[in-house]
C-alpha cells in the first residue's frame, strides 16, 4: 500500500454544505468512516482531488423512531445500529448484519451510508497499484480486459456489503439529496447489476437516511454470512431472510443475497412459498432457488461453485431457524 497522495480535506457541518462543496470541486468524493475509501485511495483505486468528510454532520447521525417505522441516518455507526433497541427488536437481520461487518474497530468507524455505498470487490481490483499495473490493470479501472471473463466487456466485481441485503428484506427506502434536490426511492433501486457502475446515484448525490417500515406482526428476520476469517472478513456469500407465518403457513418470505452478484440481489419467486408450511421440502426448495439466482464469479480466492453451494445452505439454515 502506498502513502496517501495529496488532496484537499473539507469538513462541513451540514448536508447541504457537503453537497455544495462536492458539486463545486471536480474530482471530489464523500468520506464517511473512511474504512473502505482510505484503503482505496492508498491503493490508487480512488484518486480524489478533495475528500468531503461527512462526520461532523450531526443531522445524519441519528436513529429516529417515526410513525410506521425507524429512520436511520447515513452517518450512524455500524456498532450503534447493531445495538440500538428498536433495531435489535424489530429488524434482527439488520442488527445481525451490522454486527457481522469486518472487526470491532471497523464497526466503530464504519457507517451505514459507507456500507450501503461500498464499491464492488474483486481479487484483480482490490490490490495495490503496482500489483494491478503488473497485470495490465483491468476493465474496471485503467485496463482493457476483464481477467475474470476475458472475452467480454462486463465487470462482475461483487457487491459485498453486509447491511444492504438485510435492509432490502425489510423493504427499506433510501432518502437521497443532491445538487438538483431530494428524492426517496426503494433501496433496491439504488443498485444496478454492473460491477463497474453499481450505484444509481446522480452526480454528487448523497445518501441522507434509510427508512425501515415496521414489519408485519409475527415477521422474523436474520442474516448469515460465510467468510474466510470469522473475526474480520467480507462475505464470500451472505444471505438475509425475512419470514412471517400464520397458523403454520408462510404469509411472507423475502430473501436477499450479498457477495455473489454485482448488486445486493433480491431473490425472486419467493411468493410461491406463501400459503404452505415451511417444512423440510420447502426448505430444500428455498436452498435450490437461492443457488439458481446467486451468480458468483472468480472474484475471490474461493471458487464460485463453493460460494454457490454455501449460499444455498446458509439460506436453508436461516429459513429453518426463523421457521
Ligand atoms: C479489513 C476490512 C474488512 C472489512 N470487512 C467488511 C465486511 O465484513 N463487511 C462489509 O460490509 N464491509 C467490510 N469492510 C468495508 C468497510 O469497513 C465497511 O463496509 C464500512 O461500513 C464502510 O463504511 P465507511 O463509513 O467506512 O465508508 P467510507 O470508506 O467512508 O466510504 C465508502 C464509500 O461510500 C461512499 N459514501 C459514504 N457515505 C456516503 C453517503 N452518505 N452518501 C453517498 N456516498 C457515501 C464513499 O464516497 C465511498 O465511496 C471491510 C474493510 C476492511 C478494511
Ligand atoms: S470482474 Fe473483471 S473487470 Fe471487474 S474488477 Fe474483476 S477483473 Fe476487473
Amino acid at each position: 500500500m502506498e502513502n496517501l497522495p495529496p488532496f484537499e480535506l473539507h469538513r462541513p457541518e451540514a448536508a447541504a454544505e457537503a453537497i455544495r462543496l462536492r458539486a463545486g470541486i471536480g474530482g471530489a468524493r464523500y468520506l464517511a468512516g473512511g474504512t473502505d475509501m482510505i484503503v482505496n485511495v492508498r491503493r490508487g483505486i480512488e484518486n480524489p482531488t478533495a475528500l468531503i468528510d461527512l462526520t461532523a454532520i450531526e443531522e445524519l447521525g441519528r436513529i429516529n423512531e417515526e410513525d410506521g417505522g425507524v429512520r436511520v441516518g447515513a452517518l450512524v455507526r455500524l456498532d450503534d445500529l447493531a445495538s440500538h433497541p428498536a433495531i435489535a427488536a424489530g429488524y434482527q437481520a439488520v442488527a445481525e448484519a451490522a454486527a457481522s461487518v469486518a472487526g470491532p474497530t471497523h464497526r466503530r468507524y464504519g457507517t451505514v451510508g459507507g456500507n450501503l455505498c461500498l464499491d464492488t470487490r474483486c481479487i484483480y481490483y482490490n490490490q495495490s497499484q503496482w500489483w494491478r499495473e503488473s497485470n495490465d490493470f483491468c476493465l474496471k479501472h485503467l485496463g482493457d480486459v476483464c481477467h475474470v471473463a476475458p472475452g467480454g466487456k462486463r465487470c462482475f466485481a461483487a457487491f459485498s456489503g453486509d447491511v444492504a441485503p438485510a435492509m432490502l428484506v425489510h423493504g427499506a427506502e433510501a432518502e437521497l439529496a443532491g445538487p438538483d434536490g431530494s428524492r426517496t426511492i426503494p433501496l433496491s433501486e439504488l443498485y444496478r447489476d454492473d460491477g463497474m457502475d453499481h450505484l444509481a446515484l446522480g452526480d454528487g448525490e448523497l445518501l441522507i437516511s434509510v427508512f425501515l417500515p415496521r414489519p408485519a406482526s409475527g415477521a422474523q428476520s436474520g442474516y448469515e454470512k460465510s467468510r474466510i476469517r470469522g473475526s474480520i472478513d467480507f462475505p464470500l456469500a451472505g444471505v438475509a431472510v425475512l419470514l412471517a407465518a400464520e397458523q403454520g403457513q408462510v404469509s411472507d418470505l423475502r430473501i436477499a443475497l450479498t457477495g455473489v452478484n454485482p448488486l445486493p440481489k433480491i431473490v425472486s419467486g419467493t411468493d410461491a412459498f406463501v400459503g404452505a408450511p415451511c417444512d423440510a421440502e420447502a426448505l430444500d426448495r428455498i436452498r435450490d432457488l437461492v443457488r439458481t439466482q446467486a451468480k458468483p464469479m472468480k472474484t475471490t480466492t474461493v471458487k464460485p461453485w463453493y460460494r454457490r453451494r454455501v449460499i444455498g445452505a446458509l439460506a436453508r439454515r436461516l429459513a429453518a431457524r426463523l421457521a
